[in-house]
């Protein structure tokens, strides 16, 4: 219903980067190679998602909004072994509670596809209609009808900062995805998609900065560790350029913050970030990605045993260079 669905929002919902945020996850569960954001004035005016992946049926376009309408998660088992980025099917339906979404979907072998309007919950209009393969996600007037949340918006320049956030991270998670931003009709990020980190680290940090790195590489029986670590003294590097991904999800963690400034820690005397991409892969089971709406906190089960893994893994690649 509306009300828990505004309520759900006010979780999920808080700026046009936590609407990007879930629309990437879905376009990245939906197994796209090729992802398009366009946004206008930071996302306040406009947010539109276009992906070509798996597409939704005419039924399943309707049906994506209503609450807990996942397609990804069918028994009780599964919540405990995720391997999609969503599952809680809050999403859609929260974002089309305080704003108005119009989504054109067809699936990879459909004739024709589907279009659904739906404005501050209500339903507008369905219609079978003509469309590209994948699915087109346009979300417009974000908060018009919770004055509250929109006058706690910042500016546009802060807003688009969020944004572009967590699409450099998103594709940092998915260098076999091509992602591409643009604000107000000009291009601000293109990533090659070839699967390759360091270009994805490349097109988003530059190629000065990409070259500098080394690779981290670390596999043992229950973990694979994969990034890359770069030099401390560049001056642009802080706190948020350590980004962590867990089984493609992107997490913040103090513990994995320091596993890595510790491992930095024992080569270098300065207290300084540098920028470090890690990629840690490991049995879903023994991660609980459930523990806030947002997603972005995980608890491990064997938290020491990931840590000193991590660590060792950034020691390892940091052996033999010279700063
Ligand atoms: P969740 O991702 O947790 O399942 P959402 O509310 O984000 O819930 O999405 C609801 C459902 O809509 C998804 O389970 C999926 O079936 C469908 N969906 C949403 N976005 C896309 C997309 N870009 N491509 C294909 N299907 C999608
Ligand atoms: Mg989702």
């Amino acid at each position: 219903d509306l009300l828990a669905n505004k309520i759900a929002a006010g979780e999920v919902v808080e700026r046009p980067a936590s609407v990007i945020k879930e629309l990437l996850e879905n376009a990245i569960d939906a197994q796209s190679s090729t992802i398009a954001v366009e946004i206008e004035q930071g996302g306040l005016d406009l947010i539109k998602v276009s992906d070509d992946g798996i597409g939704m049926g005419t039924e399943d376009a309707l049906k994506a909004f209503e609450r807990h309408a996942t397609s990804k998660i069918r028994t009780d088992k599964d919540l405990f072994r995720i391997r999609t980025l969503g599952f809680r099917g809050e999403a859609l339906p929260s974002i089309a509670s305080v704003a108005k979404v119009e989504v054109k979907t067809r699936t990879q072998e459909a004739n024709e596809g589907m279009r659904v309007v739906i404005e501050g919950g209500k339903l507008v209009a369905h219609e079978v209609c003509a469309a590209k393969k994948g699915t087109e996600i346009a979300v417009r007037d974000l908060f018009y009808n919770t004055p509250a949340r929109l006058k706690y918006l910042k500016s546009i320049q802060t807003e688009l900062g969020h944004v572009l956030d967590y699409v450099n991270r998103m594709a940092l998670a998915h260098p076999h995805i091509s992602f591409r931003l643009y604000h107000n009709g000009r291009q601000v990020i293109q990533t090659p998609g070839d699967g390759k980190l360091l270009h994805a680290v490349a097109a988003i940090y530059g190629s000065d900065l990409a070259r500098q790195m080394v690779q981290v590489q670390w596999e043992t029986y229950d973990y694979k560790i994969e990034g890359v670590a770069g030099f401390p003294e560049l001056n642009r590097a802080n706190r948020n350029h350590c980004s962590f991904f867990i089984n493609g999800r992107f997490v913040k963690s103090y513990q994995l913050l320091n596993a890595v400034q510790s491992a930095y820690h024992t080569l270098l005397p300065i207290n300084r970030y540098p920028v470090v991409v890690l990629s840690l892969t490991l049995d879903p089971g023994l991660v609980d990605v459930n523990v806030h709406p947002n997603k972005l906190e995980v608890r491990f089960s064997q938290e020491k045993d990931v840590m000193a893994a991590v660590q060792q893994a950034v020691e390892e690649a940091l052996k033999g260079q010279t700063f």
